[in-house]
């Protein structure tokens, strides 16, 4: 081998490793109160976390950006509510993937499927109200915890959120549909597979090393999670109330940090939601205002991101330029640092994909 050759070959095994290492992909198809959904590839495997919108717009959406829904290896859900759930079952079926869900998560989310007859919201907390009532006088204390988990379920910070069940939303349009037997029909909660993780145990799914942390947040066992593979990083954190310790250790060393900046505090004090669901959205399982995000990306973030996507934004009580601004004043002294570019995920339409 002559001395070109082997300058040659240096150069195509590092242009072959570049390409190999450079292979992680994250999309944001939608963030916020009204759905969210964000797909995560490495190389050779592809997942969808959470699937917040119908399993239509979820189809177009992939459609848009250039993601193939045929090459999904799994769907992974951060908690029930509706926000995060609402095409679910229709897509898992659709593209007979497995699942992945806490056990508690998925458990509430049967359970919110459970009811037969399509009620308003309203009607159906009171249905629970007068259940709970019924039970508390005879029954133990045990299964009045799993009725108030089941109540919670529905949640999602826009009050006028509504309820799309599986049922009502089969296949419409060309691409030959499998048959659904009647018994998987007749069960909303039906999926292909179903694989249960736990919070703070990491698993793999192809060559994803994915850790699913805890969150705070109103709901059976939400988790964020982290993926590596190939030496990259990507996290996911958003619905949670307040910062504590354990997601901040979880976002050490992130590439791609799709992070929470929820609402805007005095827009919020200000806005048009009931004082009960602004006191839900400021606890401490609640959500993140630009505030707290920032004063985690002050203190406690390690600057190592080439993005963060600003997302789960509150329509009612936030402007994306609220947002934007909070978080680059955050980081500003440490614009020294490589990358760290602010993107804002939005509700309406999905993002390009960002690769690393
Ligand atoms: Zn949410
Ligand atoms: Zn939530």
């Amino acid at each position: 081998m002559n001395r070109r050759d082997t300058a040659l070959d240096v150069f195509r095994q590092s242009t072959a490793q570049t390409a190999y290492v450079n292979s992680m992909r994250m999309t944001v198809l939608a963030s916020g109160s009204k759905g969210n959904s964000t797909v995560i590839s490495s190389s050779r495997t592809r997942v969808l976390v959470d699937a917040g919108l119908s399993c239509r717009e979820l189809l177009k959406r992939m459609a848009i950006v250039g993601e193939d829904p045929a090459t999904l290896d799994a769907i992974l859900i951060t908690h029930e509510h509706i926000d995060h759930v609402a095409g679910l079952a229709v897509l898992a079926r659709r593209l007979n993937i497995p699942v992945f869900f806490t056990e508690p998560t998925h458990r509430a989310w049967v359970r919110m499927l459970t009811p037969r007859t399509t009620m308003s919201y309203a009607k159906w907390l009171d249905h629970v109200q007068r259940e709970k009532e019924a039970r508390a006088a005879s029954v133990a204390a045990q299964e009045e915890a799993g009725i108030d988990i089941a109540a919670s379920a529905f949640r999602s910070d826009d009050p006028n959120a509504t309820l799309e069940l599986p049922v009502e939303e089969e296949l419409g349009d060309s691409e030959a549909p499998k048959a659904i037997a009647p018994k998987e029909k007749a069960n909303p909660a039906h999926l292909p597979a179903v694989e249960y993780f736990q919070a703070g145990t990491h698993f793999c799914i192809g060559d994803l090393d994915i850790t699913p942390f805890t969150i705070p947040h109103d709901a059976a066992d939400p988790c964020g999670f982290v993926f590596e593979a190939e030496g990259i990083r990507m996290a996911l954190a958003t619905d949670l109330g307040y910062m504590p310790p354990n997601v901040k250790l979880a976002l050490k060393r992130i590439d791609v940090l799709l992070l929470e900046s929820n609402h805007d505090l005095e827009m919020l004090r200000d806005g048009p939601y009931p004082w009960s669901v602004k006191q839900r959205v400021l606890s401490r399982v609640g959500h993140l205002s630009n505030d707290a995000t920032a004063e985690f990306l002050q203190k406690d973030y390690d600057g190592a991101s080439a993005y963060i996507v600003l997302g789960h934004l509150s329509e009612s009580n936030n402007a994306p330029e609220l947002a934007r601004i909070s978080a680059e004043q955050a980081i500003a002294g440490r614009m020294t640092l490589l990358g760290n570019r602010i993107i804002l995920a939005q509700q309406a339409a999905p993002l390009e994909s960002i690769y690393l």
